[in-house]
């Protein structure tokens, strides 16, 4: 029994090895798979795609109204009025105010250098170049660019201030338009909540232009550059200098997308930002769904192949050490548990005895009664057998039609009565098979265990004693002449 578990035992961790390390290689494989084919996905396909949405609508919307502050800075009904010297406020007025509703901007405005006089759709002041809320016209008249976009904190609005020049060049004031920058941000967060994004813009100098209601990267405000952005230390190694283009970062263990574009009207470069947690929340849970399914699913498999084993390994062990015929010990079964019985009698110095028995005349038992017959009082007489004797006796079919007893811490006289009873029962008995009532006689012999004797004399002195009995004339028990005359 010793040997075979142990084999089981090395090869169910085996097979737990096997099956889990299949398991786990391919649920990772598919986690891997999955998660590549998402980020290329993202950076080759929604990003862009979101980038090119966004910018057609930037487009749309702020580069829009840089065109329209083009198309007043040229206007001819603008530029007619200033040649005539800006004769009636009024009839600015109605322009600006008409743009302004046609465009449906916070505000539309002209600023003349001549009369130093700032116009809008409702009114009309007096620039001063000692007021700093006026200060912006002096600067953009030293400045050399044709148009520009400024944030006016103050007045919380995107200007867009586009250039009037008369012939030759020379400077005559500022037209444009003014959008409140509640609406610009509300427009970016609109465009956040669609896509999903975060999204900002950073301007030339790598400050961030505008973001949404919640800031820019990692919440900053507008203003921040971004090499001060702690979460951006990653893309700002890979991009000293800003461009266009698609790449990945690490802002504080987590993966990001970037899409960048630049775009020219505004000389910004719009930043679509992508965490990839969110889209990889449901392929995590997949994968330890997987993984958990392959424990219990290895679990399982172990568990049935142990129990199956185990059971398969215990009849092979039955077999090897019982007789089929009538479900004893067989000689091998016999031999394994008498040699420990016979270690232990000789350590305690206790009493071992054995007895062979042999049924009578059996071979002519079977030419009368058959061979069916015989199985049978076979069978019967092993039960017979080991209900008269102890759980901890040993009862065997030694072979045929020859059976081997052994009583531990049991004198030779005892055996001697428990053998005698044995023959009296088997006499009395009458074996009823297929309505005919059979008997069967038994020779027994008996042996006592001797000082430092071994289980191969033992047996030889009962094997010697029922010899005896057989000459004697048979249905007897008789005891080893070694034993008793000790
Ligand atoms: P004795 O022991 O009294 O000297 O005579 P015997 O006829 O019993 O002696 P022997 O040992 O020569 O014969 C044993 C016979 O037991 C031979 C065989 O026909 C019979 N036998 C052995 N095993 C089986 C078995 O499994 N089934 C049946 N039916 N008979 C068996
Ligand atoms: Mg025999
Ligand atoms: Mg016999």
């Amino acid at each position: 029994m010793p040997q075979m578990p142990l084999k089981q035992r090395s090869f169910l961790p085996l097979l737990a090895l096997i099956i889990g390390l299949g398991f786990a290689i391919s649920s990772l494989a598919s986690y891997y798979m999955s998660r590549e084919t998402i980020r290329q996905s993202i950076i080759g396909t929604e990003l862009p795609l979101t980038a090119d949405v966004i910018t057609g609508e930037i487009q749309k919307d702020l580069v829009r109204l840089v065109q329209v502050s083009s198309a007043m800075a040229q206007e001819p009904f603008v530029l007619d009025w200033l040649d005539q010297g800006e004769p009636n406020a009024a009839l600015i007025t109605r322009y600006l105010q008409a743009i302004q509703e046609r465009y449906n901007t916070s505000t539309a405005f002209f600023a003349s250098q001549a009369s130093q006089s700032y116009y809008t759709e409702g009114s009309t002041q007096a620039l001063d170049p000692n007021d700093p809320a006026d200060r912006w016209f002096y600067r953009f008249e030293q400045g050399g660019t044709p148009w520009e976009i400024v944030v006016d904190v103050t007045r919380l609005t995107m200007f867009i201030n586009y250039r009037v020049t008369g012939p030759g060049g020379h400077f005559r004031g500022v037209a444009g338009v003014g959008l409140t920058l509640e609406r610009v941000v509300d427009l970016i967060d609109t465009y956040q909540r669609r896509y999903q994004r975060n999204i900002y813009f950073v301007d030339a100098d790598r400050r961030i232009a505008m973001s949404g209601e919640r800031g820019g990267p990692n919440g900053q405000p507008r203003g921040t550059l971004l090499d001060e952005v702690t979460g951006l230390k990653d893309l700002n190694r890979q991009l000293p200098q800003l461009r266009p283009g698609a790449f990945a970062y690490e802002s504080q263990g987590e993966q990001h997308f970037i899409n960048i574009r630049y775009i020219p009207e505004l000389d910004w470069f719009l930043m679509v930002d992508k965490q990839e947690s969110g889209v990889m929340a449901p392929v995590r849970r997949a994968l330890w769904i997987n993984l958990l399914i392959c424990v219990s699913v290895t679990g399982t498999v172990l568990s049935l192949v142990g129990f199956i084993s185990r059971r398969y390994l215990q009849r092979i062990e039955s077999m090897a050490t019982h007789d089929a015929l009538t479900g004893l010990l067989n000689r091998h079964g016999f031999g394994l548990l008498a040699e420990q019985a016979v270690a232990e009698a000789r350590r305690h110095h206790s009493s071992l005895c054995v007895l062979i028995l042999d049924l009578d005349h059996f071979k002519r038992f079977n030419d009368e009664h058959g061979h069916l017959a015989g199985d049978f009082v076979l069978r019967h007489f092993a039960r017979t057998l080991a209900r008269q004797v102890r759980q901890a006796d040993l009862v065997s079919r030694w072979g045929g039609e020859e059976f081997v007893l052994m009583f531990k811490e049991t004198d030779l006289a005892t055996t001697a009565e428990l053998a005698e009873r044995i023959r009296a029962a088997t006499e009395a008995e009458l074996f009823e098979f297929e309505g005919s009532r059979l008997e069967v006689r038994v020779s027994i012999g008996a042996a006592r265990l001797l000082e430092a004797g071994t289980l191969e004399a033992l047996l030889r002195d009962a094997d010697e004693a029922l010899y005896r009995a057989k000459n004697s004339g048979r249905n007897r028990v008789c005891l080893a002449t070694a034993a008793v005359s000790r």
